[in-house]
This record gives structure tokens, sequence and C-alpha cells, in this order.
């Protein structure tokens, strides 16, 4: 019956004809015991003057079960209703059942007791008291549901048709039909009263069988609401004509049941007609629902269709795109190599060049073309990493940094073009911004340079600040504001949102004057958004602009943020900053207290004299004095201060612009301790305070270039390059530091060279006619495999992802990536090891190295790699004071090495700068300037976060270090052997 929808309308007009039903029944049940009560003729009789009237007992019955289906009929109704309900219905069962089987109370029928005198021998028939007990059990079982019916049902339809039966019988007085032997029959009204309490009992439950499916809204609900009131009005009236007709003499038994069939036939015929009719209009509306279904059916087939053709072409496009796109990052690589190959020509050249005799003419004309090769190779990196971006083939690295030391770096590579224009550079990093971080540094950097490029570009007078403030911070990440601020040209509003596009600049004249693409900030905009952050500019004309980006970064776990230095010594040191330029002066300011120094601070010369004079800045020990203050024209205020501090101790710190230190103008007299670059490096500050203040020098090693180390051993090396350009650059270099280069133009050449020379490297260009690089590789492989292995070293312009692993599984031991960069080439070359080296050492070959080395003594691995003389020297001669540093210094190599391979595989950058720095302090000591040299680039690496490379860097300075430690164990047992003999050397 669930699934059968029903029409609520009918379910609501069952329900109230069940309530009118109870209704009529307790009215007219009253209405009769009324009659009784007062021996009212006409309401005893009810509905049936002149007859039999109803009896009192089944007036009071019927009083009963009205009450009782009043109660009982909601279907959720109360506990108490339906227990009235219930009791109602027992004692109509109980009564009917005393009645039926005519037990007596004290002589008495039940209904003698109710109306004794009145009553005339009108009793309750049995069968009506059978038809309550029906009505009574169906009231009681209502809402009981048998195996398979339910059983209020089954007792109303015995109910229901005794009911029908006795109607009959009075409407007809077929006595036959409907009395029990010597009982008098059901009264009419007793008749009609059954028949209402049982139409109640069905429409009471309208949702369940039979009632269900007359108050459905199917075709059979509205059949069945049509029919069942004809299927009983019809026979009835027809039936009580026919006996009417019959009794008043119109017509014989014949004549009228014949008119009774005719009628019937007729009055059926067209019920049946009307509703097949009504059938045959819902078919019709059916059918035509089922064909516009079927059309639905169909276009939706064909829609399905489509798009399963359009998906697939969906598909076909993507595909096809994800093609362009792989053909788009080839073309790039191409693209790349391409230009990258005669860029290096160029690079090469002009470093070649810059070191031979120039005129000051050409010299400045090289430098020009330095300049535009290095703006040329920003823009094909500009134009690589933007598309790496758009194919999202950019990933950010996730590496541990400290912030503050990747942004004084950053500031500081930018320093030299803004000393340049005379720009005062400054950078602030609020105190709590934490330092240790894990993110990308690389690309932080890249953002900040863009943005401070920028800067220093369109400003021609003024100052540059970057500031670097918390935004918010979590458990695990910060989020920081960083804002560039300068003093230029200003962006005009409209332009201010465009500048963030692709190729878009505010002012195309502006721009041919300062130059640029228009890409710079479309990157940063990138990467900001890469790293969950925004950037934004606010702007006016002619006074300036400030950049600001906000970038989420994750936090370090397990370090305490603020690392403390070791700044007991300076603790309470009372220092005076003098500098006209606000920002440094709180900065540096700031820094120097972080450090638990007392500070004094001066704007200008006068205020500088005036605060060494009084009371408080007698207690001054340090000055840091900027340079580049109107005052210090001539160092006029210089010589002032130095002659008020004269006879105090007093150290003295020149803030120089970058690229100015060592000024040659300085005098001997001006009193300065030393100078340090601005925009000042808080880590640097902090050094030369500390060695000012305790009076050693910890970095006083001299940093030399590539092309002038000394003691040098000659490699022979085979070159396979087809570039012209490329050859002589390479072997230019390579000559310069007295390798032996032979050159040959392709893989082919290069397998028969080597089979036939004596080689101690190959450099492999890895495109190249006839026969590729990898190639050659792979067949030198299988040839050698019984002899050693000769190092092979990749050359090439490739500058994808994957290049370097595929070289190496051709069987490179390393890679070097155009344009090639003396120094890189250098270390690489000399990090070989030689082949045959007595074969050189008795030869003498005739260059300049190897006359150097055979001025050597004390063996040739030592007199390259450190400098004992000088280092006993630094020691005031106590040889075997620095033989006992060495004996340190070498128990330790081994961890230091293990160290610096465990920060490279974390990717630590920090501590990778930790390490290799005291390995660079250490290995100065023994002026091993190779070892520091490589130790230094490896700090370099740590410091910028960028650590392309850094791995054969690492491998270097392991072999660096076991020579040097080779050298050193000889030292020592030479000094252990004969302190003074080789006191005396
Ligand atoms: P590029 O500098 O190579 O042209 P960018 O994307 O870095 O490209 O900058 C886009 C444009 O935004 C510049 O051409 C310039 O017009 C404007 N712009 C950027 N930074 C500044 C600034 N600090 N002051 C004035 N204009 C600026």
């Amino acid at each position: 019956m669930d699934s059968m929808e029903i029409d609520a309308a009918w379910v609501r007009l069952l329900v109230r004809s069940a309530y009118l039903c109870c209704g009529v029944v307790i009215a007219c049940s009253g209405l009769v015991l009324i009659g009784w009560q007062f021996d009212i003729a006409g309401l005893k009789g009810l509905f049936n003057p002149g007859q039999i009237p109803m009896n009192p007992l089944a007036a009071t019955a019927f009083l009963l079960a009205g009450w009782t289906m009043y109660a009982l009929l909601p279907r959720n109704t109360s506990t108490r209703r339906r227990l009235v309900g219930f009791i109602g219905a027992g004692v109509l069962i109980v009564l009917s059942v005393v009645k039926l089987f005519s037990l007596d109370i004290a002589g008495k029928g039940v209904d003698e007791w109710l109306f004794s005198e009145s009553l005339n021998g009108n009793r309750m028939t049995p069968h009506a008291a059978f038809t309550f007990i029906l009505v009574g059990l169906a009231l009681l079982l209502l809402d009981l549901r048998g195996p398979r019916h339910w059983l209020s049902h089954i007792c109303v339809m015995n109910a229901g048709v005794i009911a029908i039966l006795s109607l009959a019988g009075a409407v007809y007085s077929t006595l036959m039909i409907y009395t029990v032997p010597a009982v008098i029959p059901i009264t009419l009204n007793t008749a009609l009263g059954f028949g209402v309490l049982c139409a109640g009992i069905f429409c009471a439950r309208p949702r369940r069988e039979p009632a269900a499916t007359l108050v459905s809204a199917t075709a059979g609900g509205l059949m069945a609401r049509r029919l069942l009131p004809a299927a009983f009005l019809i026979p009835i009236v027809l039936g009580w004509v026919q006996f009417e007709g019959e009794r008043a003499g119109l017509y014989g038994v014949e004549v009228g049941h014949s008119l009774f069939v005719v009628f019937n036939v007729i009055a059926f015929n067209i019920l049946i007609w009307w509703n097949a009719r009504s059938i045959g209009q819902i078919d019709a509306e059916r059918t035509r629902i089922d064909q516009e279904l079927h059309r639905q059916n169909v276009l939706l087939e064909k829609t399905t269709h489509d798009m399963v053709l359009f998906q697939k072409e969906l598909q076909e496009a993507k595909e096809s795109a994800e093609e362009a796109s792989r053909t788009k990052s080839e073309f790039l690589a191409n693209m790349s190599h391409e230009i990258r190959t005669p860029i290096n020509g160029i690079t090469g050249m002009t470093q070649l060049l810059l070191n031979t005799d120039l005129s000051i003419r050409q010299k400045e004309f090289m430098r020009l073309i330095d300049q535009s090769t290095k703006s040329l190779q920003g823009l094909l990196n500009d134009i690589l990493d933007f598309s790496k971006i758009e194919a999202g083939r950019l990933e950010l690295e996730s590496i541990p940094f400290e912030l503050r030391e990747i942004i004084s770096s950053t500031v500081q590579a930018t320093s030299i073009p803004a000393a340049e224009k005379g720009l005062e550079l400054a950078y602030q990093i609020s105190p709590e911004v934490p330092d240790y971080l894990v993110g990308d540094p690389g690309r932080l950097s890249q953002i900040v340079i863009n943005l401070i490029g920028n800067a220093v570009k369109f400003t021609d007078k003024g100052d540059v600040v970057l500031s670097i403030t918390l935004e918010s911070e979590a458990d695990d990440i910060v989020t920081l504001t960083c804002a560039v601020a300068d003093t230029g040209i200003g962006i005009p509003e409209d332009k201010q949102k465009q500048i963030f596009d692709v190729f878009s600049q505010a002012d195309t004249s502006m721009s041919r004057r300062y130059g640029g693409t228009g890409l710079g900030l479309a990157i940063c905009a990138q990467l900001t958004a890469m790293m969950n952050g925004k950037i934004w500019v606010k702007s006016e004309i002619d006074k300036g602009s400030t950049f600001y980006f906000t970038a989420e970064i994750k936090k370090q776990g397990n370090v305490a943020q603020k690392a403390v230095p070791r700044t007991e010594t300076l603790a309470g040191l009372h220092v005076l900053v003098v500098d006209d330029h606000e920002t440094n002066r709180r900065f540096l300011g700031e820094m120097l207290r972080e450090w638990s120094m007392r500070t004094m601070e001066a704007g200008t010369g006068p205020e500088a004299l005036e605060a060494l004079s009084s009371i408080d800045g007698r207690s001054i020990r340090l000055i840091l004095l900027d340079e580049t203050m109107p005052e210090m024209e001539d160092y006029g205020i210089f010589r002032e201060i130095n002659r008020l501090i004269d006879g105090r101790s007093v150290s003295l710190i020149l803030l120089v612009s970058a690229g100015q230190r060592n000024n040659p103008d300085l005098g001997e007299d001006t009193g300065i301790t030393r100078t340090i670059s601005k925009p000042v490096k808080q880590s640097d500050l902090l050094d030369m305070i500390l060695e000012t203040v305790s009076g050693t020098d910890v970095s006083s090693f001299k940093e030399e270039t590539c092309g002038m180390v000394e003691g040098v051993l000659p490699r022979r090396i085979l070159l396979a390059e087809d570039g012209v350009v490329n050859q002589q650059v390479a072997v230019l270099m390579l000559e310069s530091q007295g390798h032996e280069v032979t050159v040959v133009n392709n893989g082919n050449t290069a397998v028969e060279r080597f089979k036939t020379g004596d080689f101690d490297l190959i450099l492999m260009d890895v495109q190249m006619p006839d026969m590729d690089g990898l190639e050659a590789t792979r067949i030198i492989r299988e040839i050698e495999k019984e002899n050693s292995r000769i190092p092979i070293i990749a050359m090439t312009a490739h500058a994808m992802r994957g290049d370097r692993e595929k070289c190496l599984r051709a069987g490179m031991d390393d890679y070097l990536s155009k344009p090639i960069q003396a120094e890189v080439l250098c270390a690489l070359v000399e990090n070989v090891p030689l082949r045959d080296t007595e074969q050189f050492l008795v030869s003498g070959t005739t260059t300049a190295m190897g006359a150097n080395r055979t001025n050597t003594q004390t063996g040739s691995a030592e007199a390259v790699l450190i400098d004992w003389e000088k280092a006993v020297k630094n020691f005031g001669g106590d040889e075997v004071a620095v033989s006992s540093l060495a004996e340190l210094f070498v128990s330790e190599i081994p961890s230091s090495i293990t160290a610096i391979r465990e920060a490279i595989e974390t990717k630590n950058i920090a501590e990778l700068r930790r390490h290799a720095h005291t390995l660079k302090g250490s290995a100065a000591v023994f002026m091993a300037q190779r070892t520091v040299k490589t130790a230094q680039r490896l700090e370099q690496m740590g410091k910028v976060g960028d650590l392309d490379g850094v791995d054969e860097l690492c491998n270097l300075l392991v072999n660096e270090l076991n020579r040097l430690k080779t050298a050193l164990i000889e030292r020592i047992s030479l000094v252990a052997k004969n302190p003074r003999d080789s006191e005396s050397r």
C-alpha cells in the first residue's frame, strides 16, 4: 500500500466522515434513549415511524460504540484517551455477550434493568447482540494487525454483512433473510446504525485497504469512488422501486423482475461506459506521457552521446595541450641551450680580455659588454622562470634557513648598484621575527632582489629601505610582511595594478631609459602566491613607491628561535653610532642593544663631538661612523673625532658604501680601526666588533681569484667541444692555469684521441655532431673497463631538470653548466687527481706551475697546499704549537666531513654554513689557501641557500682535506722528529 499514491484531500474527507458517523450514531442513539425516557414514540422509532422502536439497550450500545469510536479515532491519540476507548469497547462486548446468552441478572435481562416499565417485551435480538460484539471487537482491535489482515476489518466486514441483510430485510420486509426464528427482527434504524458504525470504522483508518484504494490518487481510486456508491445505490433504489410497484399492483413479479434487470443492465452499462471512457482518457494521457518520456529519453541519450564525444574531444585537446606544453618546454630547453652557448662565448672571452692589457677605453667597452651579457643572462633566467611557473613546473624548496643571514646576504648583493647611484640602502628586521625558518630562501631572495633592484633602478636620489615585520604567528608557521620603500619616480595610480602583469611597464618611455622587460614583478606575484601571500604597491608620483609582499613560511621545529650570540664580552660596551640616515642609525642602535651594548646616537658631526665630550661619552669604547655623511668631506670630522679620542682606548669602525672598502683617501692619521660595507650585515658586524674589542683577527686570510692561485699542478686535458668560441674560452681559461689542452670537435674523435693519448681528464660537451658526448662517454667507459677510470666532466648549456642525471647515467663524473665560470672550471679541474704525478715532477714540464713545484723541498703535496712558514710566523715562531694545532685539526677532519655531508643531505643550510665556516677558519691557520677557498664557497652557498652544485663542491673539499691531511701529517712527524731543525726553517 505504501507504494500507492494517496490523495490527501480524500483522506481528510474520510476521516471527517468517520467523525460524522460517530456524531450521527451518538446523536441518534441519544435521541432514542430520550424517547424511551420520556416515552416519546417519534423518538423511540426514529427513522422507522410506526414500526417497532429501537431497543433502548441497542440505543445504549450504539451510544457506547459511538463514544468508543470517537475516543479511538485519532491515529496517534493519548494513552488516556485510548484507555477510555478500550474500556468503552470492553463494556460494549460484555454487555452484548450478556445479552446474547440471555444471562439474567437477578431474574431480569439487562435491557429490563434499564427501562423495565416501558419495555413492553421489547428486547434486543441475539443477532443484534452478536453484531455489537463484532463492533466492540472491531473497535478494541482497531490497530492490531493479524498475520495477514487487520483484525478489526474482519470483524467490521462480518458486522457489515449483517447490517446489509438487516437493511434489505427491513426495506423489503423479507423477514426470512434477517430474523432469527422466534425473535423479533432487527429494526430498520438498528440496521442503519450498524451500517453507519461499520462505515465509520472503515473511514477511521483511511490509509489501510480497502479504504486505501478508495483514497488513492490512481485511476483505481477514481473508479472505486465512482462505482462504490453506485454499486450500493442502484440495486437498492431499483429493488425498492420494483418492490413498491409490485406491491401497488402496477405489474406482476415477472415484469417487475424484468424491469429490475433491464434497468440494472442500463445503469451499469452507462456507469461502465463512463468509467471506461475515463480510463481510456487516462490511458491516452499515459501513452502521450510515455511517448514524451521516450522522446526525452532519446534526447538524453543523444546528449549523453554528445557529451561522451565532447569529453573525448576535451581529452584529446588536453593531451594535445600537454603535448604542446612538452614541446614548449623542449623548445625552451633548446632555446636556452642555443642562447647560453653564445653567451658562454661572450662571458668567457670578456673575462679573459679583461685580464689582458687594455686601454682604459677598451676596458670600459669590455665592461659594457660584460654588463649587457649579464642582463641578457638575467632576462633568459626570467623567461625560463616564468615559463616554468606557467607550466606549473616550478616547485618551491623546503629547506631550513636563517632569515637574517639570507636577507643580509641578499641586500648586500644589491648594495653595489645602490652605492654607485649614491643611494642609501638600509634594511631592518623586527626583533620579533623568528630567524630559523623552513622554506625556499633562494626564491625569497629572488623577490627581495627584484624589488630592491627596481627601487634602485627607479630612484635617483634618497634611499631604499627594506623592512620585514611579523604579520602573524602560529605554532608552526609565520606570515611575514616585507616592504621595500624608495624615494624614486613613483607609479601613476592607474598603472599600479597592471605592473604585476607579464611584460607590463608603468611608462614605456621611462623603461626605455631605465631598461627592463616587465617580467620581474609578474614573477614576484607568482612566487608570493606560491608562498600563500600577496604583493601590492603604494606609490605617489615623484615621492616614491613602497612595494609590500606577504609570505607564509614554516618555522623550524625544536629550535630556540633566538640564537644567543657569543656576546658576553660585549655586554655593557659603550658605543657611539654616528650616521645621518635615521633608519640606519636606528637599526644599528637596535642591533647593538640586542647584544647588550649601551648606545649613544648622533645624526651629525657636531652631535658626535658633543656626545664624545659629554660625561657619558667618556666611557665610549667604540664608534661606528658613517662615511657618507656630509660632514665627512675630506674626513674633517673624522680628524676631529680622532683628536678628541686621542689617548683614550676607543676603536673606530667606518661604515663605507658598498664596493668602497679600503678607500685610498684614508690617511694613516685617521685612526680608523676597520671598515665595513653598508648595508651592514649583522653577523659581520658582530664578528668585527668582537675582533676589534678582543684584538684578534679571525678573517685575515686574503682571498685570491682563480687566476691567481699559486702552485697548481698542470693536468693533461682532452677537451671535446664543437663550438669554436667555446673551445677557445675553455682553452684560454685552462692554459692560463698551466694545463695542457688537446681539443677535438666531436665524440668520435674524442674516443680516438682517448685511445691514443694519456690524459688526466676529459671535458665533454654533450651536444656534438656525429657522436654526442653521452655516447662517447659510454664507449670510453667500455674501453677502459680494465684500466683505471678517467674523470669525465660534462660541459653543457642544458639547464633543465634531469640533464645532470642523464650525464651521470652515461658515466660522466661531474657536470658544468655553461656559461662556464673560470673559477668553477679551475676548481673542478684542480680537484682531479693526477694519473702520474711522479712523471710530471721528473719531466719538469715547462710551465710556470711546474717551475714553482721544483722549488719545493718538503714534498709536492705540502708546497701547494699549505704555507707552514707563514703559519709558524703568525704564531710567533712557535712551531710546536702550530704542530699541536695541526694534530687537533687532523683529528677533527673526519667529523667535520661527516657533519658537512649530513647538513647537505638534510639541506640544513645553517649547519652547512656553520661547519664550512669553522673549517675555513681552521684551514686558514695553516694558510691552506685552496681548502679555505673551497670551504668559503660552501659557506657562501649556505648563506644564500642556493645548493646548486653543492655535492661537487663537497667532494672537492673532501679531496682537498685529504691532501691537506697528508701534508699536515708529514709536517707533524717532521716537527716531532726534529723540532729544532723545523724551527730553524
Ligand atoms: P622591469 O623592471 O623589468 O620593467 P618589473 O615587472 O620589475 O619589470 O616592473 C614593471 C614596471 O613597474 C617597471 O617597468 C616600472 O614601470 C614599474 N616599477 C616597478 N618598480 C618600481 C619602482 N620602485 N618605482 C617606480 N616604478 C616601478
